[in-house]
């Protein structure tokens, strides 16, 4: 095509220039096409109007027990039948770099029990990666591991060499071996904690430890696993999940009632009858604490002074400080002198936990 442009001639001084008439142009329309369907538009706008109401984008998606997973992060920890799973906008699938007809990823699903697996699933809008971590352990072997427990540490004191034994014991229990981990990495804390069982970590390791062992029983579902990670959420002064535990009932009635001291709700308290299946070792401030909190009150009038030391022992955690610091103002705000009892109260304005409950004390006691 030609084009005829109208200028000024600078070397003409000014003179005009004969402009010739332009040819017609022809323009044909422009059609805008939709990729996935056989209409057509006058616009960008319209075929994007059409395109986004007429095929609405969806990513491929896969749910476990009516949940969407994520695309990392998966833990599957239990054993998952084909009618858990459920695949949605999906057109092809492939499973370790393997592509399989979609009617068979549930079967498929269904007979993996350990390790790393990645799902890619696609459609014609896209294509969605799954990492699935599997760690479902076979009951035999936690329940092998939970009798070799009993055998090393039931009434027997803590050491180092014990938790080795223990170990070794369990190592060839593959589906076991989160459960392993947390239940050392425990018994390591409270060695720690306590500085006992010649143990060679320093008290400040004990929470590291203790932290290990959470992540470690995070998915282990047996009342070992929940009464370690109650005894461990206690010393760490998060009762709400302490107070849930169901097979350490002094626990959770000593948690239940720090929660509602601390203006937290305290369901799930259980009857202080119900019988605790396993006797942990747990570590000596957590043992005190439990055993005055079961004590009547008029016994633990008696006590005031050994808690009160408690509140100021450098052999304490500043955690366990304040649930005996918490626990000598109950029983001692109507037994003290009220300078006393303000005193303590004020030592505990700052804790993020009970700060409010140290307020009220302040309030109603006159000086
Ligand atoms: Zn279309």
């Amino acid at each position: 095509m030609t084009w005829y442009l109208s200028f000024i001639d600078p070397g003409n001084s000014g003179g005009s220039v004969t402009i010739p008439e332009s040819p017609p142009v022809v323009i044909s329309p422009i059609v805008y096409e939709c990729p996935r369907c056989v209409a057509c538009f006058e616009s960008l706008e319209a075929r994007r109007d059409h395109f986004f109401a007429a095929h609405p984008f969806r990513k491929p998606a896969i749910l476990l027990r009516g949940r969407a997973l994520g695309n990392a992060g998966t833990v599957v920890n239990e054993p998952t039948q084909g009618a858990d799973w459920l695949l949605a906008s999906c057109e092809s699938v492939c499973l370790n770099g393997e592509d399989i007809e979609p009617a068979h990823l549930f079967s498929q699903l269904t007979e993996l029990r350990q390790g790393f697996h990645v799902l890619e699933l696609t459609n014609q809008d896209a294509k969605e990666r799954f990492e699935l971590s599997f760690c479902i352990s076979e009951l035999e072997e936690l329940r092998h591991l939970e009798n070799v427990f009993r055998m090393l540490f039931t009434d027997n004191d803590l050491n180092v060499d014990d938790i080795r034994r223990f170990a070794e014991a369990c190592s060839s229990l593959a589906t076991a071996k989160n459960y392993l981990e947390g239940v050392c990495q425990y018994l390591y804390g409270v060695l720690a904690k306590d500085q006992r069982g010649d143990t060679q970590l320093r008290h400040t390791q004990y929470k590291e430890r203790f932290n290990q062992a959470l992540g470690a029983l995070r998915y282990v579902n047996r009342p070992m696993a929940g009464t370690i990670r109650a005894i461990i959420n206690f010393s760490c002064n998060s009762f709400a999940q302490s107070a849930g535990v169901q097979h350490a009932p002094e626990l959770a009635s000593a948690a239940g009632r720090f929660a509602a001291w601390a203006g937290k709700s305290s369901t799930g308290v259980l009857p202080m009858e119900c019988k605790a299946l396993t006797r942990l070792p747990i570590d000596h401030a957590t043992d005190q604490l439990l055993g005055w909190m079961t004590l009547p009150a008029e016994r633990l009038t008696e006590e005031l002074d050994g808690l009160r030391r408690a509140c100021n022992s450098s052999l304490w955690t500043a955690e366990d400080r304040t649930k005996a610091s918490v626990l000598w103002l109950q029983h001692a705000r109507a037994r003290r002198p009220s300078d006393e009892v303000r005193r303590m109260a004020r030592s505990l304005l700052n804790d993020p936990i009970f700060a409010s409950y140290a307020e009220q004390v302040l309030e109603n006691t006159t000086q």
